[in-house]
Parts: C-alpha cells; structure tokens; sequence
C-alpha cells in the first residue's frame, strides 16, 4: 500500500523537473533551429534493441538520461519530415512558431471537447477554422472541428452524410446498406471509412490526368438501378489527389449532387491549403457547395501533427450524428448562461476527450497574418513550376502528368522498378533526400510533394542529377 501521508513524488515540482524543464526547451530550442534537420533514417527492430535497448524499468530512470537517449537514439531513427529533401508522401513543413506554441498546448493540458471547459481554446481554434472556411465561400453559419488527421476527418463527415440520408427517409432507409460514390482518385481513407460504417464505394472513372468532372459523375449515376440510388447516402470529390495533385470538377460534381439532393463531401486533406493561393484558386471553384469539407494543417498549412481541420455547412447535421449522451456528460448539452452559446467540438466528430490541436496552427496564423501563408503557399507552387521545367529540360528524364499543385510525377527513362527502389535506399542512405517510387497507370514512377518552403530548386535539381 503507498503511504499517502508522504508526497507523492512523480506529480511534484523539485529541483530535477526544473533541471528537466531546460534540458527540454534547450532541445526544442534547437531543434525548430537546426535548417535543414539531419534527414535520418529508419533502423531496424533488432538494430534498436541493441542501441536502446530496454527503457522502462520498475525503479525508473533520471529523466535527464532519458531524453539523453531520445535525443541522440531513438529521434535518429526517425525520418525529419520537415527536412527540405523529404518529398515522399505527403511532407509536413510546420512554422517555428507552431512547433514552439505545442509546448504552451501541451503544458496547459486543455481539455478541448467542450465549451464548458475549454472555451478560450475553442474560441481561437475556430477562428482558424473560419479563415479555411471563409476562404472556401462557406456560408456564415458553417463551422467544425480540428480531428487527428484526413483519415478521422473523412470518416467523421460520411458518418453526418450517413445520418442526415437516414434521417430524410424518415426511418425507411434504417436497415439499408449506404452507398458512397467517391471520385477516381479519391484516398484509400474513404474505402477505410467504409469499411468502419459498413457501406460500398463506388469510384467513378477518372481521365487520363486522374480527374472527374460532373459530366462523368452524371454518366455514372445514370448507371445505377432505383435502389442502387436510393443507397447513396454522400459523393465524396478530391481537392487535390495525394498520388499526384490534380483537383476534381468540384463546380459539376457539385450540380450533380445538389440536383440528387446528396451530401457532398470534399477531401482537401493535401489540396485544399492552396485554397490560400491566388495562382490556383480558380481549380478549387464549387468548393463552396460542399456540405462537408477537410484540409490537413499538417500537410501543407505548416502545422505540426496532427491536425485536420473538418467544415460542416451545417454544423447542426454532424451534431446530430455524432453527440455522445451518458448521465454524466448531459449537463455539456443543457441550457445555462455558458452553455447557451455552446460548442462543443466533441460533439462534431467520432471523438469526444480532444487536445487542443489547432491551436499550434492557430498560434502561427495570428502571429504571422494569412498573408504569410498564401506567400509561403505561393513560393511552394513555384518551386514545384521551377522543378517541373527542370524534368522538361533533362534528358534521362520526363514528366508523366503536368503538375497542377506541387506534385511532380516524372519518370526515368529505361528503369525498371527495381532500379528506382535502388536508387531511392541509396540516397536515403547518403541524406540526400527522401524520394519513394510510386505508381501510375500500372507504371513505377517518382513523385516529388512539395510543401516546404524551405525546399529549393537547387535542391530538385540535384535529385533529378542523381538519378542520371
Ligand atoms: C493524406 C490524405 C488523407 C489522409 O490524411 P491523414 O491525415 O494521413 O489521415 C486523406 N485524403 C487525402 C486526399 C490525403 O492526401
């Protein structure tokens, strides 16, 4: 039994936390300095084993030695994905600012599912939301929740779409299996969400470029039975494809789903943070007619993870779908001078216990102003422009699709797959850059993601010269 009488020393500020304190700010210090990051690389389990070892013991450790071996152990082993050079997947590339501004999130431990007792941090996460949504033309009245990702985001809005289709048919439809009718190059998290609510997707055909337009999705439509229709419960369209950037016809699919009366949902995850720039604003037109929408902060808003920044046009759906009800959790929901003007991000999402974690993005907004961010927006695009003329210029390579936002798909002439997985672990290898194959049209393919203002020209050009 512990002895109660004594204080308990883990929750107790001592002179080894202040020790701990500085030790910790001193490497946030210079980690959010170092430019560019170290790009590390992966070891493997039984490389960790002998380096690290085992690291929690029943006595515990000093918590100096402990981010000792964090530091110069286990962080290596991690990929920098803010290094410059790390072009693989979706990048992330967060300001100073909001990696700095994490540790305030993290110290003060808000708890940010309700109104009642987060009101400060809800307030400031949903002025964020509004600059994303006001820039999409969403209506006065939209707003929503920051999620951990475009996976949870995604998932979170089909389940609204799902509830209001249930609620229209007035109890017909309780029992029916839904349908979701997703663009051709919609993400892999929409079949996930599926699969999680028991429905079918359907993909419509894209063209040559990985696009839908309305004109297709009308054509598939029209394919469908009465009951097969009577099964869509949302049309999900992409803003921006992750594998290789293009952007749907957001305005026609947006006249087909409002002329069927469907839920459309709009993943942005990657894409939509370029709603920010002027030079490509014109692809994201129709935007404004989604019902439920996303963008990632992580990926190209230059937010730390993780964070998804979910808009409802009516907040008022989602509640409904996603409002968690238990004896102790209704007073959240009563009436009261606080709760009158409630929101509760809780009860906009499949979540209920939520860090505050917009507020990092949040933070840099305020601090460097929107216009910032669509300059940095603006550098990243012409980066990807710059590296795009430089794949047209050489030789051992060529463009596979004309980039639209900042993904190059390019291929070397004459390699097989191998060659590329080759030369991608050797020049993770050497540090130089971190640059998986991918695929398109059954083709193997490289595919460079720029989000990072920090990444240069000079940079792309010495990737494109190692692979001669
Ligand atoms: C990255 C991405 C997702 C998934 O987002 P996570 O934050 O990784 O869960 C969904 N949709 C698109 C279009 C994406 O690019």
């Amino acid at each position: 039994m512990s002895d109660i009488s004594k204080p308990q020393l883990m929750h107790f500020y001592d002179e080894e936390s202040a020790e701990l304190a500085i030790a910790i700010v001193k490497y946030a210090m210079e980690r959010v300095k170092m430019d560019p990051p170290p790009l590390d690389k992966p070891y493997t389990l039984s490389e960790l084993q002998q380096i690290v070892g085992q690291t929690i013991k029943p006595e515990g450790r000093n918590g100096i030695d402990v981010l000792r071996e964090f530091v110069d152990e286990l962080a290596p082993s991690c990929i920098s994905v803010d290094h410059p050079l790390f072009l693989s997947f979706v990048p992330g590339a967060p300001t100073e600012s909001s990696v700095l501004f994490d540790l305030v999130v993290a110290s003060s431990n808000i708890y940010a599912g309700s109104w009642l007792e987060g009101a400060g941090a809800v307030y400031a996460e949903n002025q964020a939301i509004k600059w994303v949504s006001d820039m999409a033309g969403m209506p006065e009245e939209s707003g929503g929740v920051f999620v951990a990702g475009g996976t949870a985001g995604n998932l979170s809005a089909l389940i609204a779409a799902r509830w209001r289709w249930r609620h229209r048919a007035g109890g017909a439809l309780d029992r029916t299996r839904p349908l979701i009718i997703a663009s051709g190059g919609s993400h892999s998290s929409v079949e996930q969400a599926a699969k999680v609510m028991d429905a079918d997707v359907l993909k419509v055909p894209a063209d040559q470029r990985g696009r839908t337009d309305g004109v297709a999705m009308q054509r598939f439509l029209s394919s469908l039975n009465e009951s097969e229709l009577q099964r869509v419960c949302a049309i999900v369209a992409t803003a921006g494809t992750t594998n290789v950037g293009v952007v749907d016809d957001l305005e026609g699919i947006a006249k087909v789903a409002r002329a069927i009366g469907t839920w459309l949902h709009i993943d942005g995850a990657y894409g939509a943070a370029a709603l920010c720039a002027p030079s490509v604003r014109h692809l994201f037109n129709g935007i404004e007619h989604a019902d439920s929408m996303i963008v990632d902060p992580h990926k190209w808003l230059f937010g730390p993870y993780d964070s998804c920044a979910l808009i409802y046009r009516n907040p008022a759906e989602a509640r409904h779908a996603h409002t968690q009800h238990a004896e102790y959790l209704d007073v959240l929901q009563q009436d009261g001078e606080v709760r009158d003007e409630a929101w509760n991000p809780a009860d906009l999402a499949h979540h209920l216990s939520r860090r505050a974690r917009g507020l990092p993005f949040w933070f840099s907004l305020a601090m460097h102003g929107t216009e910032a961010y669509t300059e940095a927006m603006e550098a990243t695009l012409e980066v990807a422009r710059q590296g795009a003329q430089l794949v047209r210029d050489a030789k051992h390579v060529e463009l596979v699709l004309e980039p639209e936002l900042s993904v190059i798909v390019f291929r070397r002439i004459g390699w097989t797959p191998e060659q590329y997985q080759m030369w991608s672990d050797r020049i993770l290898g050497e540090g130089l850059a971190f640059v998986v194959p991918s695929t398109w049209d059954g083709e193997t393919v490289l595919r460079m993601c720029i989000v990072n203002p920090r990444t240069t020209v000079a940079g792309l050009a010495s990737i494109i010269g190692s692979l001669a």
